[in-house]
């Protein structure tokens, strides 16, 4: 048996022509557009890369976008008022803060100033908390584990029951996606860097996710006939042959692994394009919410 292989682009694609009708939608009724505020401290060359391409992705789809470049020594005063600002625009109707911060930045409380209503990464604690807890509804859910789950459903694979693993059990990643999961009453175990026999424990999994930025680590040994696999990893490995002298690979062993899978996601091309997706998607939301239209 070969798996389903789930196409990441695809799905992305479907999810950016929806937030496209939502968007005009929107503009039809109110004569306005969502809007998306990117704040950027520093001048790291990835952070820029994530911001440019998240910009980019909002023009696509007619979300506006407001840019904040700041300087890598601004003051952790001085950035809490940019926020504060963007909290009261109500042009802004999401305030992305790229992460990582420099060192000297207290991180929690710059992500806990960030209205909870324009909150599109899903970071503030209370939108986590309220993940976290049963019959609660956050305003938002960080984007890369909406991502996994939207991958799972729209590929047709029910989560009610089944056993699910969560390799990970990082704020941004592996918690989020292990509650989620748990919301849709999957019985969900999380591993980590301590777990116990991982193999055996990875193996009870009907559907596995992967987030733990450990290239290949998970084989073919290691999981159950029939598992649908969603990895999120992104691992740089030295190839000579590629022109770029590395490739990208996940935390799974995909040429094995595909071949005893039901379904599973390619790195690149499954969980990377719908991070974004759900950015998109969460911006719209929280604007068609403050305009009365949710
Ligand atoms: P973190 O480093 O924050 O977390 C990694 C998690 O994996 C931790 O919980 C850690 O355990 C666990 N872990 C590490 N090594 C092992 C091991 N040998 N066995 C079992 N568990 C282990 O990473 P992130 O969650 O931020 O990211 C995970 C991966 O996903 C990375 O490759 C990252 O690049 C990728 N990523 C991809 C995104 C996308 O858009 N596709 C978005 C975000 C991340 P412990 O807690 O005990 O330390």
């Amino acid at each position: 048996m070969s798996a389903q292989i789930i196409d990441g682009k695809v799905i992305a694609a479907q999810i950016r022509n929806e937030v496209k009708a939502d968007v005009e939608r929107m503009k039809a009724a109110t004569g306005k557009v969502p809007g998306l505020a990117a704040v950027l401290v520093g001048d790291r060359k990835d952070s820029q890369t994530y911001v440019r391409n998240k910009k980019k992705a909002c023009a696509e789809v007619g979300i506006a976008s407001f840019g904040y470049d700041l300087p890598a020594d601004i003051s952790q005063d001085d950035l809490k008022k940019v926020v504060t600002e963007l909290n009261a625009n109500p042009d802004v109707h999401g305030i992305l803060v790229q992460l990582p911060l420099p060192g000297h930045i207290d991180e929690e409380e710059i992500l806990g100033t960030i209205s909870i209503e324009k909150d599109v990464d899903g970071f503030h604690p209370l939108n986590i908390g309220r993940l976290s807890m049963k019959r609660r509804e956050p305003l938002f859910v960080p984007c890369t584990p909406r991502g996994c789950i939207e991958l799972i459903i729209r590929s047709g694979y029910s989560i009610d029951g089944k056993r699910a693993v969560v390799l990970g059990r990082s704020n941004i990643v592996g918690l989020p996606a292990a509650m989620l999961l748990l919301h849709r009453n999957a019985t969900v175990t999380i591993c980590h860097s301590r777990t116990k026999n991982l193999p055996e424990v990875v193996r009870e999994a009907d559907i596995l996710i992967a987030a733990v930025g450990r290239a290949e680590m998970v084989r073919k040994d290691w999981v159950k006939p029939g598992v649908v696999v969603i990895d999120v990893g992104i691992n740089a490995v030295d190839d000579a042959s590629d022109p770029r002298g590395y490739r990208l690979v996940g935390d799974v062993a995909y040429d094995e692994v595909k071949e005893v899978a039901a379904a599973i996601t390619p790195v690149p091309g499954g969980v990377g394009p719908m991070t974004i997706a759900m950015l998109l998607r969460n911006t719209t939301d929280g604007a068609m919410r403050a305009n009365g239209l949710m």
